[in-house]
């Protein structure tokens, strides 16, 4: 039996696909409910009441994203009881993406197929395919595959996929317009925590797709798009530390360390200490440290690759105490740790003055270059490796000084055994 072949998937730039159709539904969400925020902050009294209302089912729509929908269900980050399932299960379809199955897998396929033609939201479309596109266009593609088996047992995911459009109704846009309706503020409460929470809470959710892939940093991976930015962070309830998350996506932080903000993280470990949560998982710290160690170190590498460094010592030819000699009567030569320099170039900016290096042209200065008469620094070692221009045979090395300071460490690539040597960036 002959195993099949698999279609390759590498990251590349896709253009914005053909549509195929609209999803008119999601336009209607997506255009009203603006509309309708636009209207109240126009023509409807901000009522104090409502407007600390409307904060807080801010906050319980974007938590139940960030710590329902995402951390918990698409990617089992840490195991909440069952109030705190249906408080963010609740808070999740608050904030009308969808159900809580369909949103997960399609999260997970985005993590799976990053970047690629199977990834929902594949950041090389463009921003605006990204934050909106794939929302309300029908196109060919479809999501690639991945397990989603947990989610298909889980009642409560279950029962409220099957009845989203109610839920959504009441949770969207009825409650948030009654509950004010308590102070007689009903339409207050239906523009402002209702329509103009929504559109916030919509276009903040959709920048973790668009904005998160786009702006910021790659300190653990620079492969593929995911990003980490502070502006996205604040965005999206912490979410904005994408590239963190992308390669390390069952920890329950974005932002690992405790201070980097991410309410998301802080709420789920207050949910901990209340005995809400359990088992946060958190990827080992050394590994975390790997990551960013691979991100600097390539950093550096390309630093370094782009300084000029002193000849090879192999590249140096070795000359006799007798040629040393006859050349030196030509130009000023100066031997230092059995290197042989060439200080013609430096006469003039010697800081120990010209002089100091023509009446010693021809001589062994080691002693006196580290500390005899002066203990150079490292910056002059360093520039003075620089003029090498060749190695006395027989000549004395004294222990730890024929390597420049700034060459002490350096960044080496390993090659895997089957790939061609590294050509040095230019
Ligand atoms: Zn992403
Ligand atoms: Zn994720």
């Amino acid at each position: 039996m002959t195993l099949p072949p698999t279609t390759p998937m590498a990251p590349g730039a896709h253009k914005f696909p053909q549509v195929t159709g609209i999803r008119w539904f999601n336009v209607a969400i997506l255009v009203l409910t603006p509309l309708i925020a636009v209207y109240g902050l126009a023509f409807v009294p901000l009522v104090t009441k409502t407007t600390v209302f409307a904060c807080g089912y801010y906050l319980f729509s974007m938590l139940g994203i960030t710590a329902g929908y995402h951390r918990l269900w698409s990617h089992r980050s840490y195991n909440a009881c069952l109030p705190l399932q249906i408080f963010l299960m609740l808070g999740g379809i608050s904030s009308v993406q969808g159900s809580c199955y369909f949103w997960a897998r399609s999260h997970r396929s985005h993590h799976r197929w990053t970047d690629t033609e199977k990834d929902p939201y594949d950041s090389s479309r463009g921003l605006f395919w990204t934050h909106l596109g794939w929302i309300i266009f029908k196109t060919k593609l479809r999501s690639g595959p991945v397990d989603s088996s947990d989610l298909g047992t889980d009642p409560l995911v279950q029962w409220t996929h099957y009845n989203y459009f109610p839920l959504a109704a009441v949770f969207g846009y009825a409650l948030p317009a009654l509950i004010p309706a308590l102070w007689n503020d009903f339409w207050g409460g239906f523009c402002f925590s209702g329509a103009l929470r929504l559109t916030i809470a919509h276009h903040c959710t959709f920048a973790i797709n668009s904005l998160a892939h786009y702006l910021g940093s790659t300190p653990y991976d620079d492969r593929l798009s995911p990003r980490d930015h502070l502006l996205s962070a604040i965005l999206t309830m912490g979410e904005g530390y994408h590239n963190f998350h992308h390669q390390f996506p069952m920890d329950y932080r974005n932002a690992y360390l405790w201070y980097q903000y991410d309410p998301t993280k802080w709420f789920i470990a207050v949910c901990k200490l209340l005995g809400l949560a359990s088992n946060l998982r958190v990827f080992p710290s050394n590994e975390i440290a790997k990551g960013a160690l691979t991100m600097q170190l390539k950093h550096l590498k390309k630093v370094q690759d782009s300084i000029i460094w002193p000849r090879e010592v192999e590249q140096l030819p070795i000359v006799t105490w007798d040629n040393f000699q006859e050349e030196s009567k030509s130009r000023p030569l100066i031997l230092v740790s059995g290197f042989i320099h060439d200080v013609s170039t430096f006469l003039d900016q010697h800081p120990g003055g010209a002089a100091c290096l023509t009446k010693n042209t021809g001589k062994d200065m080691t002693a006196a270059f580290f500390g005899g008469v002066y203990r150079h620094s490292n910056a002059a070692h360093n520039l003075m490796s620089m003029m090498r221009v060749g190695i006395l045979a027989g000549g004395v090395c004294p222990p730890n000084q024929s390597i420049p300071p700034s060459q002490v460490l350096f960044v080496a690539r390993r090659q895997q055994p089957d790939t061609q040597p590294d050509t040095p960036t230019q």
